[in-house]
């Protein structure tokens, strides 16, 4: 029988709840077929560790998380701890040492799901973010402080083969899956250095997928052409900020946070890939099994593709289907009455009724 080893890490807030939602989908696929079964650790490396601790995990958390075959995450974030402290001490660690330098956010339009604009056809794009590198540097610092001289520096970073990495993941799946154009998203004609560069490496990289054509546009432009024409859009690379933001736009655009999963991938498979909701812990609303748990469950399908089940992974895609177009069991930012949980039953139910 197959193992998978999976190190769960819940989080905070909303994170716990919807964990443990995505969870029972994947015991509900393991106990229905005898073949393969998941093994799960639960690491409670949050805020509440850092209260105690005063660190997000412990010295040698990332050797211990190197062992699994993916990490499963929630969110992490609290009102009592400084923002930058759980992505800088937690998320950006484990990205950077497990080189999961590809952040894969799927922009799809469920059946059922209302849009708040009126798409000439579904929305269904990929967005290849950039994760390793780029704007979300601490290189940088700050002069002059207490005075009205004062100044900050932040630098980016972007180098060739950081880049190239990216987009040789994105043409290759946009081979795979017939796609005939990448949009680049870009915006050399201001910031000349860094995204020159980018520019210049995205094309080496498209040099090799003749048949594929490659679209520079600036950022701007980009963000509008979502909102005017985002059925046109197939495949996305973007820089790590560009790459934030524009998921965020998409997500808006196919039913919101909720609706949103993620994917940190290391592609070399030497390390293990994290998979994540795009949505933080969502403190306003943590506690009352309110949160829509699919996000969570999305991006286990995330993990169960890229750990070569795909199999397994449409059937938890097609029990979400069927469960935002019955509409029996929608939590309340989908306009529904269900509690997380209950979200979380239902879907179990159609993966029941697939195996
Ligand atoms: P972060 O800074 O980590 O992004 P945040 O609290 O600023 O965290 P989110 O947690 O992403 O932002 O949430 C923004 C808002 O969206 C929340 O206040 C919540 O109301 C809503 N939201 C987020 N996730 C969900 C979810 N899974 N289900 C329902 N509503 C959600
Ligand atoms: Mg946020």
């Amino acid at each position: 029988m197959k193992t998978y080893h999976l190190a769960v890490l819940p989080g905070d807030g909303i994170g716990p709840e919807v964990v443990n939602e995505g969870m029972k989908v994947v015991q509900a696929l393991s106990e229905a077929d005898s073949s393969f079964q998941f093994e799960s650790t639960t690491l409670e490396w949050n805020s509440e560790y850092y209260l105690k601790h005063n660190r997000m995990m412990p010295e040698n958390g990332l050797s211990i998380l190197e062992n699994y075959d993916a990490i499963y995450f929630g969110a992490v974030g609290d009102p009592r701890v400084p923002e930058h402290i759980p992505i800088w001490e937690l998320i950006m660690p484990i990205r950077k040492n497990f080189h999961q330098y590809v952040n894969l956010r799927p922009i799809k339009q469920l059946p059922g799901v209302k849009s708040p604009i009126h798409a000439k056809g579904l929305i269904d794009f990929y967005v290849y973010r950039e994760n390793a590198e780029g704007e979300y540097s601490n290189s940088g610092g700050r002069l002059y402080q207490g005075t009205s001289d004062e100044l900050a520096i932040q630098n980016t970073v972007i180098t060739k083969k950081g880049v190239e990495r990216l987009a040789r993941y994105a043409f290759e799946y946009a081979e795979k899956t017939g796609v005939k154009k990448v949009v680049n998203a870009t915006k050399s004609n201001a910031i000349i250095h860094s995204m020159n560069l980018w520019d210049e490496s995205v094309k080496s990289v498209a040099a090799s997928f003749p048949e594929i054509e490659v679209e520079d546009t600036y950022i701007d432009a980009l963000a509008a052409h979502l909102v005017q024409r985002p059925e046109t859009f197939d495949v996305i690379v973007a820089s790590n900020l560009f790459g934030d933001i524009l998921s965020d736009l998409g997500a808006a655009l196919v039913g919101g946070l909720g609706l949103s999963p993620s994917a940190n991938l290391n592609p070399e498979r030497n390390y293990p890939s994290m998979f994540e909701p795009i949505h933080g812990s969502a403190p306003d609303i943590s506690g009352k099994q309110t949160a829509n748990p699919i996000a969570q469950i999305w991006s286990a399908a995330l993990m169960l593709e890229h750990l070569g089940r795909e199999d397994l992974a449409s059937i938890v895609m097609k029990a979400i289907e069927n469960v935002v177009n019955e509409k029996t069991a929608l939590t309340p930012d989908l306009g529904g009455t269900a509690r997380t949980f209950e979200t979380g039953d239902a879907i179990v139910q159609h993966i029941h009724k697939q195996t």
